[in-house]
C-alpha cells in the first residue's frame, strides 16, 4: 500500500480538524501536500546589521541575548515578553505578544537568529514577533508556506517531512524519460525533498528549475491543446461585401490606424470559415470598445448577433451605454441583461434574443451563459480588462455552434510572452492611443512629502476633481493585514487630514455587491478621495479622478503600477499619479523612475521583463493565469522558450496525451485548466 495517495488524515500528527483545513486548499493526500510549495523562504544565511535593516522589510539578524526583560502584564490577556539583543554594534528588543514559548526558551549569552521586520527610531529598535531559531541547529533556509488559517508554516513543516519520507521510499516521476535526459532535469524526488528543505541556495535553485519546467510545460501543453482542438472546427463565415461606411461617418472621433488595423484584420476573420479566436491587447484607453463596435456592426450587416460579455455589472452598463452611441446611428438598439435585469423585462429580452430582433446583446458573464437562445449567434467578445483566464478560455473553447470568438484584455504583456501566455488565441496590438491625450504626470517622492501631497490632492478635491489612494502595504493583494491598513488609514485620513472631504473605503474582502457601491457612489462622486487596495483594477471609468497616490510604490511591480495610474488620466483635465516609497533600495528606484519616464504600458511591460524576468507574469493572478508557484520565480526567459519547444515536440507525436508515459502529464493539465470541477479540456 502506497501511503503517498493515502487520505491526508493519515499522515501522523494530522487529526480530522487540520484534515478539514487541507481539504479546503485542494489537500487530500500527502502527494497533494508535497506540491504545495513555500510562498519564500526565511533566509537566515545572509544575516545584516541592524543598524543596516530597513525599517519594515522583513530581515534576519545574528544576535545574542543581553538580557531577558521582566514579563509585562498589560492587562488581562494580553502579557508582553521582551528581550534585549545585541549584533556587537547596536541594540535591539525582540518583543513577543502572548506567547511566551520563545522567550521562555531563549538564554542570556547565546546566540541566535531573528527574523522579522525591525521598526522603531534611532534610539531604539524592535522587531515584533519575529521568527527566532538558535544558532547552529538552523536551517538556513527555512520555508514559508502561503498564509491559511489555522495552518501555520511550523504545521505544514512537520507534515511535509512525513510525506517526504514516504516519497522517497516510493519514488514517483512525472516527466517522460525522454525530456528528463533532453532537458537535464533532476529527478523529482530530489526537486520536492530540496524544495521544502534545501540544503543550500544552489540546491533550490535546481529544484525551482525543474519544477518551473514542470509548470510552464503543463501550462503550455494546455494552451496548444485548446489551439489544436478549435483548428479543426468550422463557423458560419460572414461576407466582406457589406459596406462599414455609415458606421465610420457616425463614429464623434477618427479611428488611430491602430483600430484601423485591428478593425480589417477582425473582419476578416469574421469571412473565414474556421473560427476566430482573438485576443484584442491594448492598454487602458487605447479605445478597445470601439473596435468591438466594429465588430458587432459588421456582424450585425451580415444578419448576425453579437454578444459582449463584461466581469461586472457597472462594465456592462458602461458598454451598453457606448455601443448605443455607436450603434444606434446605424439602426441598432443593444440590449442589456445583467443580474438586477427585472423578470418580465428578462423574458422579454430573451424572447427578442431568440427570435433575432436583439442584434446586439451585452452582459454579465454570469447571465449570458446561463440558457440563453440565441437566434444566429455570430460573434462572443469577452472583455475581461485585467485577468483573463485559462479556465475561460478552456470554456469558451468548448462553447457549441462554434461563434467567433474575441478577447479584450487591457494587460499590456510583452509581445514574446504574450506569444506563449495566449498562444492558443491570435493576438492583435492596440498599441496607439487616441491622439490628444494629455499624459498621467508621474513622480516618485519619499514619505517626508505625504504632507505635500495631500495638500496637492486637496487642491484639486477643491476644484471638484476627485483621487485614489492605494495603499497595500505588502506585496500579497488583500491579505487580512492589508485590509485592516487600509481601514486604519482611510479612518485617520477621515479624522485628519481629510475631514473636510468625503472620504470612501474599498478593499477585497468586500462582498461584489457593495464593492460595486462603492464604485457607484465614487461615479457619482459621492466621494471625493477613496483609499483602496489594489482591487481598484478591477476597472471603472471616473473620468472626474484625476490623482492617484500609491503608497509603498517600490512593492509593485511596474506592469501593476502602470495598471493603477490607468485609474487616472481618462478625462480631459491633467491628470497625476504620486509614487510613494522609501526604500533605498537601487532597482526599486530605476523602475520607479521607469515610471515617470513613460507611460506606455508595452514599453513598460517590456522593462519589467528585462528587470525582474518573466516570473512576474506568471506568477500573478492579474494577468489570468493559473498561480504557478515555481515559474513565479523563474528569471530566465530561456526557460520558457525551452518548455514551449518541449511542448511542441510532445504534441508532435501525441497530440492528446494518450500515451501511458504522458499520462501523469495529461492529467496535470487537464486539473490546470478545469473549472468549477469539470475539464475544460477534457
Ligand atoms: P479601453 O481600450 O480602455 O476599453 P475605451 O474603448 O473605453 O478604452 O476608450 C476610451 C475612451 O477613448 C472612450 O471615451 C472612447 O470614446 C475614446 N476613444 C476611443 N477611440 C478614440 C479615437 N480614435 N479618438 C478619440 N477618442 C477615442
Ligand atoms: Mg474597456
Amino acid at each position: 500500500m502506497n501511503e503517498l495517495y493515502q487520505p491526508i488524515e493519515t499522515l501522523a500528527g494530522v487529526g480530522e480538524k487540520r484534515a478539514a483545513k487541507y481539504h479546503k486548499l485542494g489537500i487530500h493526500t500527502p502527494y497533494d501536500l508535497l506540491f504545495h510549495f513555500p510562498r519564500t523562504y526565511i533566509d537566515y544565511s545572509k544575516p545584516v546589521l541592524i543598524a543596516d535593516a530597513e525599517n519594515g522589510i522583513p530581515c534576519a539578524v545574528r544576535c545574542t541575548v543581553v538580557q531577558k526583560l521582566a514579563v509585562a502584564f498589560v492587562r488581562k490577556g494580553f502579557t508582553i515578553y521582551r528581550v534585549v539583543v545585541t549584533d556587537g554594534i547596536s541594540d535591539m528588543l525582540l518583543v513577543f505578544y502572548n506567547t511566551p514559548y520563545t522567550y521562555q526558551a531563549m538564554k542570556s549569552g547565546e546566540e541566535y537568529y531573528a527574523y522579522g521586520k525591525i521598526t522603531g527610531g534611532f534610539l531604539r529598535r524592535e522587531m515584533q514577533s519575529p521568527q527566532v531559531q538558535k544558532v547552529g541547529s538552523a536551517m538556513l533556509l527555512q520555508p514559508v508556506y502561503p498564509q491559511t488559517t489555522g495552518l501555520t508554516s511550523a504545521m505544514m513543516r512537520t507534515n511535509i517531512r512525513r510525506a517526504l519520507m514516504y516519497l522517497e521510499q516510493q519514488p514517483v516521476e512525472t516527466m517522460p524519460d525522454s525530456l528528463m535526459h533532453d532537458y537535464q532535469l533532476i529527478p523529482l524526488v530530489d526537486a520536492l525533498r530540496a524544495v521544502h528543505r534545501p540544503e543550500s541556495a544552489a540546491e533550490l535553485e535546481a529544484a525551482r528549475h525543474r519544477l518551473a519546467f514542470e509548470e510552464l510545460l503543463q501550462f503550455q501543453l494546455g494552451t496548444l491543446m485548446l489551439r489544436h482542438r478549435s483548428s479543426g472546427q468550422t463557423a458560419v463565415s460572414m461576407s466582406e461585401s457589406v459596406s462599414m461606411q455609415d458606421f465610420y461617418d457616425h463614429l464623434p472621433f477618427s479611428l488611430t490606424s491602430a483600430q484601423q488595423k485591428s478593425i480589417q484584420t477582425i473582419c476578416k476573420d469574421l469571412c473565414g470559415s474556421k473560427p476566430m479566436n482573438r485576443l484584442l491587447q491594448g492598454d487602458v484607453g487605447s479605445g478597445k470598445t470601439a473596435v468591438a463596435a466594429a465588430a458587432a456592426a459588421f456582424t450585425a450587416k451580415n444578419g448576425m448577433q453579437t454578444v459582449l460579455m463584461a466581469p461586472t455589472e457597472i462594465l456592462a452598463q458602461q458598454h451598453l451605454h457606448t455601443m448605443t452611441e455607436f450603434l444606434s446611428p446605424l439602426g441598432i438598439q443593444p440590449v442589456l441583461l445583467t443580474g438586477s435585469t427585472k423578470a418580465k423585462e428578462k423574458r422579454e429580452i430573451k424572447k427578442q434574443i431568440a427570435d433575432g430582433t436583439a442584434q446586439v446583446v451585452i452582459g454579465t458573464h454570469a447571465v449570458i451563459q446561463k440558457d440563453i437562445d440565441f437566434h444566429t449567434l455570430g460573434l462572443v467578445i469577452t472583455d475581461e480588462q485585467h485577468r483573463f483566464g485559462v479556465a475561460q478560455r478552456a470554456a469558451l473553447a468548448e462553447k457549441g455552434g462554434c461563434p467567433h470568438k474575441l478577447v479584450m484584455s487591457a494587460t499590456p504583456i510583452p509581445r514574446t510572452l504574450a506569444l506563449i501566455i495566449y498562444g492558443d488565441l491570435d493576438i492583435t496590438l492596440l498599441d496607439e492611443m487616441p491622439k490628444g491625450r494629455l499624459p498621467v504626470q508621474t513622480f516618485a517622492v519619499t514619505g517626508g512629502f505625504r504632507e505635500r501631497a495631500y495638500s496637492f490632492i486637496k487642491s484639486h478635491l477643491d476644484a471638484g476633481e476627485q483621487a485614489y489612494l492605494v495603499c497595500a502595504m505588502i506585496e500579497e493583494s488583500d491579505t487580512l493585514e492589508n485590509v485592516q491598513a487600509a481601514e486604519t488609514y482611510a479612518e485617520t485620513l477621515k479624522q485628519g487630514a481629510f475631514s473636510d472631504y468625503h472620504v470612501g473605503l474599498l478593499h477585497g474582502k468586500m462582498k461584489p455587491a457593495e464593492k460595486e457601491a462603492v464604485m457607484a457612489a465614487m461615479k457619482a462622486h459621492e466621494i471625493d478621495l477613496l483609499v483602496c487596495t489594489t482591487v481598484v483594477e478591477v476597472g471603472v471609468d471616473v473620468p472626474n479622478a484625476t490623482l492617484i497616490l500609491i503608497e509603498n510604490a517600490d512593492r509593485f511591480g511596474l506592469a501593476q503600477l502602470h495598471q493603477l495610474r490607468g485609474r487616472v488620466g481618462r478625462g480631459a483635465v491633467q491628470s497625476y499619479c504620486i509614487l510613494v516609497t522609501d526604500s533605498k533600495n537601487e532597482d526599486a528606484r530605476e523602475r520607479l523612475k521607469i515610471m515617470s519616464r513613460t507611460t506606455n504600458g508595452f514599453a513598460i511591460a517590456e522593462e519589467d521583463l528585462h528587470l525582474r524576468g518573466p516570473g512576474d507574469f506568471f506568477g500573478h493572478a492579474q494577468h489570468g493565469m493559473p498561480p504557478l508557484m515555481q515559474a513565479a520565480f523563474c528569471s530566465n526567459m530561456p526557460l520558457v522558450s525551452e518548455t514551449q519547444m518541449a511542448a511542441k515536440q510532445l504534441l508532435a507525436f501525441d497530440p492528446e496525451l494518450k500515451d501511458p508515459a504522458h499520462q501523469a502529464l495529461r492529467t496535470a493539465v487537464l486539473q490546470l485548466f478545469a473549472k468549477n470541477g469539470e475539464n475544460g479540456l477534457n
